[in-house]
């Protein structure tokens, strides 16, 4: 039986074939007598199966939005995979900074919501939801929207009656969500 190796992108750290492996997947120039690089993603992780499809897109946009992690608590979150320095994974529910008030944006599985929702004397209630007007938001949306103020190309998006039509997203002076 001929063997094949399954290649699933480049390696941050060096630039080699990183390929599926019995537990995850690793850099090529892991192998052997003197591996050069150390690079290993694990396939489980946060108590979440990394699929081969998600770990391609990773592995392109150094970044990745994904749900369904878990605690040991069984608790559910929501987390943005990126890469430290070194090649582990960095995992964070931190996504920007709240353009109302400037308090830290987390994101969940429905929404992105500001740190200063529950506070006593300024309490902000910014909120993206995650799926507007039929459109499910991508990362790189989500962050063009906080840095940018707007998403930079058009979107299908859908009325209650299934009418379509492409808009840009942004923001009202509310700093609510709104087609432009
Ligand atoms: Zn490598
Ligand atoms: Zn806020």
């Amino acid at each position: 039986m001929e063997s094949e190796k399954t290649i699933i992108g480049k390696c941050p750290q060096c630039g080699g074939n990183v390929v599926k492996t019995l537990k995850g997947f690793a850099c090529e120039n892991s192998f052997g007598e003197q591996p050069s690089c150390s690079f290993f993603l694990f396939s489980t992780i946060g108590n979440r199966r990394i699929s081969d499809t998600e770990a391609v897109q990773l592995l392109l946009n150094k970044k990745i939005l994904l749900d369904g992690f878990a605690t040991k608590e069984g608790k559910c979150f929501t987390s943005i995979l990126s890469f430290n320095l070194d090649g582990s994974v960095n995992m964070t529910s931190q996504i920007g900074t709240c353009p109302k008030c400037g308090g830290t944006l987390y994101v969940g599985s429905r929404s992105i919501g500001c740190s200063n929702f529950k506070h006593p004397q300024n309490l902000c209630n910014f909120t993206i939801w995650r799926n507007t007007s039929g459109h499910e938001f991508s990362l790189e949306e989500l962050e063009s929207l906080l840095s940018e103020g707007a998403t930079s190309s058009p979107v299908d998006t859908y009325d209650n009656k299934g009418n379509c039509q492409k808009h840009r997203f942004g923001f009202n002076d509310n700093k609510e969500v709104i087609q432009l």
